[in-house]
């Protein structure tokens, strides 16, 4: 008979957390830009506190545990209220993505079966065109105060901040089974409905742990950190519960994402450290290199959601910051792996030392992975070869909510992502399995090809996909947004593929436009871009 350890029982629940940060860190402040406009400031005490006022009065609205309760919001703290309000009660907090289509929207509020709903002042005209079609939420609640409630509206509504001080904050943060759903998260769905990611507080806690961690996100109590990565989008890669479990000081942008406001407030509030896509570090670059800036303290950041691009991981090297380059995805809490170098690599050259960091990286304990070829065997890790990529572990759903088919294969999960991994346990995505361009039955990497075309001086950014073609079927095309005032020919741009792929991986074309589609997740619409070039004739073609 196994002899059982004597350790306590505590059940991982993430109000756990939030009273962490507060008993510990608690005059550590909370900076938020607001929708009003202003700068708000106060501390994880006063978090906490309201969170406790939150989820009283949730529990006065009548919800109960498990119930789904929406948010439509920026970063900020009110959010953060709510993720430890609603969570911590035992409810779930459901993060909708407002950069989706109002139908897509709706479809995901009675698919997840919100009973009610919390939206930043932006988003008002979005929800009174939903509400309509959403016949099951109980109320709609404005995250604001009075003074800012409209005169009039479509939609009866309830007021964030009166909700908040009707209550006393004598409320326990009650214990229940760290199994319990804590949050629920719907894929983007570029393609079919989107599905949902249900969260549990146990999951939650443990990838809180694992992203913390030095090689991960590596977050202290010493920093200043400011998640670009909005909590509509996988909880911003669990920022807002690493983020109070290392008890750093925490700095949120609300709406305002530009370069100039980014900067700004990186600046004014000493921001050590980000995490974000690359499009946003494409806009905060061409703002600083623009005017000649340079950043007094941020020196650290995480690029993940899409590749980044090796040239934008020397620019930010350049100004001092250095790019921790991390994948994951929504089935995964997000946090998969993250690119930092091994005590080994110390001596390399430089370039050779970069070849390592454009890579996605190695995986945080916590998630296992393995790539497999067609039949689903196990392909080998040289760093060439390369298959589907699947993984396994505890913040990785095994289920999506209300959907009764297991989406696992093997009790692995498929990512959809093609990659290699090297002897060192480096993994590299090539593709996203639907944007490998297979020419003549082999693969070319669409990620492999716009890095490439980032890194010439004149592309602001590049996105290759395929195009039909008689012989090989598909061929690459390059589709590119110039840098403002930039110049630079279609022959010109393919000579400077050359030597830096094989000769046919070199796009058969290139098209100049003025804009690439993003996605809600902003990322780079490629399914978009391929409906609006699927009668494109290739000149080779
Ligand atoms: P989402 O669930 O919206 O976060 O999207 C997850 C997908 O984004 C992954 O399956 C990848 O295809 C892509 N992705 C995330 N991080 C990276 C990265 N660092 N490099 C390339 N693709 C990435």
């Amino acid at each position: 008979m196994a002899l059982m350890g004597q350790m306590m029982s505590a059940p991982l629940l993430i109000s756990s957390i939030i009273k962490h940060a507060a008993r510990y860190y608690g005059d550590t402040e909370i900076v938020s830009r607001r929708t009003e406009g202003d700068i708000h400031r106060y501390n994880y005490r006063e978090c906490e506190l309201r969170s406790r006022k939150l989820a009283q009065a949730l529990a006065a609205l009548g919800v109960q545990q498990g119930d789904r309760i929406g948010t439509l919001a920026w970063n900020g703290y009110r959010h953060l209220e709510i993720y430890y309000g609603v969570s911590g009660m035992g409810a779930v907090c459901h993060t909708i993505n407002p950069r989706l289509f109002p139908e897509q929207i709706a479809y995901i509020i009675n698919h997840a079966e919100d009973g009610y709903v919390f939206f930043d002042l932006t988003f008002l005209p979005l929800v009174e065109g939903v509400a309509a079609h959403c016949p099951k939420v109980k109320g709609w609640v404005l995250m604001s105060d009075r003074a800012h409630m409209p005169a009039e509206s479509k939609v009866p509504l309830l007021c964030y901040e009166d909700l908040i001080d009707g209550q006393d904050g004598g409320y326990t943060w009650p214990t229940f089974d760290e199994n319990t759903a804590s949050s629920l998260c719907y894929t983007s769905g570029t393609t079919g409905n989107p599905k949902g990611a249900l969260y549990s507080h146990r999951s939650t806690v443990l990838h809180s742990y694992g992203s913390a961690l030095p090689d991960v996100l590596n977050c202290s109590a010493r920093d200043v950190i400011l998640p670009v990565v909005p909590m509509f989008h996988v909880n911003a890669w669990g920022l807002p519960y690493s983020v109070p479990l290392v008890g750093a000081k925490l700095v949120f942008p609300g709406a305002k994402l530009d370069g100039a406001s980014l900067y700004e407030l990186f600046e004014q509030e000493q921001v050590t450290f980000s995490a974000g896509v690359p499009t946003v570090w494409l806009g905060l670059l061409q703002h600083v290199q623009g005017n000649g800036l340079k950043f007094s303290s941020f020196h650290r950041t995480v690029i993940g959601g899409s590749a980044a691009p090796p040239a934008m991981i020397r620019a930010l090297e350049a100004l001092g910051v250095d790019v921790v380059h991390a994948w994951g995805m929504t089935e995964m809490s997000p946090l998969g792996t993250a690119g930092t170098l091994m005590a080994k690599h110390d001596a390399l050259p430089d370039d050779e030392k970069h070849l390592i960091l454009e890579k996605q990286g190695r995986v945080v304990f916590g998630v296992d992975m393995k790539i497999v070829d067609g039949d689903g065997e196990e392909l080998p890790w040289d760093g060439k070869a390369f298959g589907d990529l699947h993984v396994r572990g505890p913040w990785v759903i095994d289920h999506y909510f209300r959907v009764d088919a297991s989406p696992l294969v093997d009790g692995w999960f498929p990512t959809g992502d093609v990659a290699t991994i090297d002897a060192d346990g480096y993994m590299q995505i090539t593709d996203r399995s639907k944007d490998v361009i297979k020419s003549g039955g082999e693969w070319i990497s669409s990620i492999d090809i716009e890095n490439v075309a980032a890194a010439h001086p004149a592309v602001h950014m590049a996105a290759c996909i395929s195009a039909f073609h008689p012989k090989w079927d598909e061929r690459p095309l390059l589709v590119v947004v110039k840098k403002p005032g930039a110049e630079v020919t279609r022959e010109e741009l393919l000579a400077f593929f050359e030597g830096k792929v094989a000769k046919w991986w070199i796009p058969d074309d290139v098209v100049f436009t003025t804009e690439i589609p993003l996605t809600a997740t902003g990322k780079m619409q490629k399914l978009k871009l391929r409906e609006q070039f699927k009668d494109y004739r290739l000149p080779s073609a």
